[in-house]
């Protein structure tokens, strides 16, 4: 519901859950792992490659990206990793948004994926069609697109974001007195219009990772913990993040793990993360928020599918065969460009004006 324009419906665009596809585990002894992970390091020198992978990746890809000199981060990071590496190919560890990103900022390289059927929930609920015929209808208002879009849905907007800067260019747009069409994430949206008190038209998608996590539970596990401290990603219900001491991006929760005072945390968010918070404060308690419960309906279960398609054997396949490019319209990555450098430059300014103000 669109608390300021409350007369405008937008179909929901909520992925059911008979659509959400199994989630993978890829099983390996202890000897075939080894090899694998051997044989892929001796990959990425003699093709001058380099991995850059999500924090919701499995953690031997996590590991394999730091040991050979690549990069684990949130998706903006990453697609920025890659633009300042001169390794010529990069391999994405993620989903099929942040392989198209990585190759708008780096047209110049071979950006290979290891499974190019990792989608999103929010990417797949957003269809351009329909997105774009939406914004027609609003001409006067600013487009914001989360950053988990298709390339066709950034080259149709203004600006892109990430959870963890949206509320500050929204606070931005708001001050020069702009109107905002916002997509795809609902949750995320009202959180960012809660913050701002911006005047927003919210796209109806979700992440079915996120949206799973349950509010009644999550109070009952912690009255259970009652010294922990609750991180919450933005993606998730209202209920979750009203009980959360800390909203915040991946790379902001894992921060917040390292500098908070506690020793508990219970964390709402793709599990994925526990290998880079365990890493950043290894003294500490990490507990998964609960999915699952009375009101529990989750397949995904704080486990995102997609990330799991990334297995060290498809890693390993695509580093032999040069499989899996990912390729962009030439005319869309120029128009996405603009609204992913909007947000580069604005975040760039902020450090620069953060610096200056020190
Ligand atoms: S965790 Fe959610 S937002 Fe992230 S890639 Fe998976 S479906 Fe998309």
């Amino acid at each position: 519901m669109n608390t300021l324009n409350p007369a405008i419906e937008l179909r929901d665009y909520r992925m059911p859950p008979e659509q959400v596809p199994e989630t993978i585990v890829e099983t390996l002894s202890v000897a075939e792992r080894n090899e694998l992970k051997s044989r892929i390091k001796l990959l990425l020198k003699e093709k001058n490659a380099i991995i850059v992978a999500h924090y919701y990746t499995d953690p031997d890809l996590q590991e394999l990206a730091d040991e050979t000199g690549g990069h684990v981060s949130d998706s903006l990071d990453m697609a920025r990793f890659g633009h300042e590496s001169s390794a010529q190919t990069l391999v994405v560890c993620g989903v099929r948004f942040m392989g198209e990103t990585a190759k708008i900022l780096n047209p110049e390289k071979r950006i290979l994926m290891p499974d190019l059927n990792a989608d999103c929930s929010l990417d797949i609920g957003c269809p351009i069609d329909d997105f774009s015929r939406f914004c027609g209808q609003y001409p006067d208002r600013t487009v914001v697109v989360y950053a988990n879009t298709s390339a066709a849905v950034k080259a149709r907007a203004d600006w892109m974001v990430t959870s963890g800067s949206a509320v500050d260019v929204v606070n931005h747009l708001k001050a020069q007195g702009k109107k905002i069409i916002w997509a795809p994430d609902k949750y995320l949206g009202q959180y960012v219009q809660e913050q701002t008190g911006a005047d927003m038209l919210i796209w109806q998608g979700s992440c079915v990772v996120h949206e799973e996590f349950k509010g009644i539970e999550l109070e009952l596990l912690r009255r259970e913990h009652p010294q922990a401290k609750v991180l919450v990603h933005p993606e998730s219900p209202v209920s979750v993040i009203k009980q959360a001491d800390v909203v915040s991006s991946t790379t902001g929760i894992i921060k917040a793990a390292r500098e908070l005072d506690a020793k508990e945390f219970i964390v709402a968010t793709d599990k994925g993360i526990f290998h880079k918070m365990q890493e950043a404060a290894p003294d500490k308690i990490f507990i998964e928020a609960p999915t699952a419960g009375i009101s529990a309906t989750c397949k995904s279960c704080a486990h995102c599918p997609w990330m799991a398609m990334n297995t060290l054997r498809k890693l390993e396949h695509v580093l032999t065969t040069g499989s899996n490019e990912v390729h962009v319209d030439p005319e869309t990555s120029r128009k996405a460009r603009i609204s992913i450098q909007r947000l580069l430059d604005f975040t760039a300014g902020r450090k620069t004006a953060l610096a200056g103000d020190a």
